[in-house]
């Protein structure tokens, strides 16, 4: 190696890898086959919306349009809604071994598209395509195959007690796992015997889309799953439409609360999984290079657009200054770039208004007082890019400690006890997931009985599986999505106790 391309200003301890190398660009080039237009998903078919109107999907990493998207209005929902009520009857009275059957199908050829599901995935989102790849697409089947197996055996949803679908479920979903949500959403739906209106964010509505080409492959009956694309405004037709037995929501906790506001008074049943400012606790008897890894993995996994993100690390002060020293050493090796390139570990955001949001809520970081790191890297011209960032200095009050930012930036703080950790972890409205890195087997066990956070990570960070339920306290909202318990958030009980 020439002495000039020596790394220079590294701290001297550990391993270097990373810009001693220029890597080829290496870029996934299934096809992804895109239409170049998408109309309504409504009663089986594909139908034009009643006002005409399309809007454009972009590609995150070049600006480029994708597809003109359908504009569902009222109309196009209250059809959605009467195409759901329509097939609700015969749906619901399907033998539980009949609709596993259309689940697994559903599995099966979305594992068998499995390519061509992740580059348009990464395509729309902006997310890299090992991430798509490795984990959105294959998660997303899992949950199929998952329901799959229970929709014959709902006697156990809740032992001792029938259960009976609710009727027509109304659906919203983020951009941020579009596919993986839309499976968490519709899987336990239909295998409990729910019909489903479902919208996807108005940036990624394309998975949900080319989904509806499988579930008409499937066979699933028309009328049961039905999309309709749109803003906002179309979001708040789906959750108040009067046809809704159910209303299951994914997004942020102002929307949120505003359709909880929407609906009071309302007899409608409510799941609402929202925002979240998770802590991620690291103990100086941790395992401190794994714990490094779980930290990069909790908050830089696809761009830090992830609800139950480990956004603020809460560290020991005895190993505060080693675990950040490793923490700069390991991000400045991420490689942040084409989304479609397979050795990307950070792509695009999602949208020009999330990174606004993203670059708000930094320099409000910076103005406050804290002490911001970013490692030097070479940001693509066009597309949405912020680089992986670190604070320090950050104390409870700042606005990077307590909002959620939804992008790739970790607020350092530090604790002396394990009091602390659990004060100033649970020092926030959110409730959603926490992490903890410690080798004491009882500490885990306390500090998972007293973080208010519905999931608590252990020596491992963004751990998921279709038969673990998901969901959150206070403010990051109720109900549960996976396992026994999210099947029962789609069922009534049908015998008394
Ligand atoms: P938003 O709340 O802005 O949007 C979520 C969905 O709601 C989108 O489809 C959106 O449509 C739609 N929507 C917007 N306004 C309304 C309305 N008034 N009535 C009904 N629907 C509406 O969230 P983001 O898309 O920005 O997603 C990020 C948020 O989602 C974060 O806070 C994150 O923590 C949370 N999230 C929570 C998860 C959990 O499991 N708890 C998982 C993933 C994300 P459109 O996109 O067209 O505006």
């Amino acid at each position: 190696m020439p002495a000039s391309r020596k790394p220079q200003g590294r701290p001297r301890a550990g391993l270097i890898f990373g810009d001693l190398w220029d890597f080829d660009p290496a870029p996934e080039t299934a096809d992804p086959k895109l239409r170049e237009r998408y109309d309504l998903f409504i009663g089986g078919r594909f139908v034009r919306p009643r006002s005409g109107k399309y809007f454009d999907s972009i590609n995150p990493a070049n600006e480029r349009k994708l597809a003109d998207i359908a504009l569902a209005g009222p109309a196009d929902v209250d059809a959605a809604y009467r195409a759901a009520a329509g097939a609700f009857r015969s749906w619901a009275a399907t033998p539980g071994r009949e609709r596993g059957k259309y689940l697994f199908r559903i599995a099966r050829l979305l594992q068998d598209r499995a390519r061509e599901f992740a580059v348009a995935e990464t395509m729309d989102g902006g997310k890299p395509i090992r991430e798509s790849r490795d984990f959105d697409v294959p998660m997303a089947a899992a949950h199929f195959f998952y329901h799959a197996g229970w929709a014959d055996k709902l006697e156990y949803v809740a032992p001792g007690r029938a259960v009976a679908p609710l009727g027509v479920v109304g659906q919203v979903i983020p951009w941020n796992f579009p596919l993986l949500m839309l499976a968490w959403k519709l899987a336990p739906a239909l295998a409990m015997g729910n019909c489903v209106v479902l919208k996807p964010a108005e940036t990624t509505s394309i998975t949900a889309l080319k989904l509806a080409g499988i579930l008409q492959d499937a066979g699933l009956p028309p009328g049961v799953v039905n999309f309709v694309t749109g803003a906002g405004k179309t979001g708040a037709l789906v959750m108040g439409h009067p046809g809704a037995a159910k209303v299951a929501f994914t997004g942020s906790t102002e929307v949120g609360k505003a359709i909880m506001r929407q609906l009071a008074g309302t007899d409608r049943r409510m799941t609402m999984e929202l925002g979240g400012k998770a802590a991620n606790i690291v103990f100086d008897d941790a395992p401190i290079d794994q714990a490094v890894e779980g930290i990069v993995d909790g908050i830089f996994f696809n761009q830090g657009h992830v609800c139950c993100a480990g956004s603020r690390l809460l560290v020991h002060e005895p190993v505060a200054d080693l675990v950040t020293s490793k923490l700069k050493n390991r991000i400045r090796v991420l490689r942040v770039g084409d989304p479609l390139d397979k050795n990307t570990d950070l792509g695009a955001i999602n949208s020009r208004a999330q990174l606004a949001t993203i670059r708000r809520l930094v320099a409000a970081g910076v103005r406050e007082g804290a002490v911001m790191f970013q490692p030097p890297c070479r940001l693509p011209e066009r597309g949405f890019y912020f680089p992986p960032t670190l604070f320090t200095g950050v104390t409870q009050s700042h606005r990077i400690a307590r909002e959620e930012i939804f992008g790739p930036v970790l607020s350092i703080l530090t604790f002396r006890t394990v009091d602390e950790a659990i004060e100033k972890a649970n020092n926030t409205p959110y409730g959603l997931s926490a992490g903890v890195w410690t080798d004491k087997g009882s500490r885990i066990l306390r500090m998972s009985t007293e973080l208010k956070a519905g999931v608590v990570w252990a020596n491992t960070f963004n751990r998921f599986d279709p038969s673990s339920p998901f969901g959150g306290y206070k403010e990051s909202g109720f109900g549960r999505e996976g396992g026994r318990q999210g099947l029962l958030d789609y069922a009534r009980y049908a015998s008394p106790p």
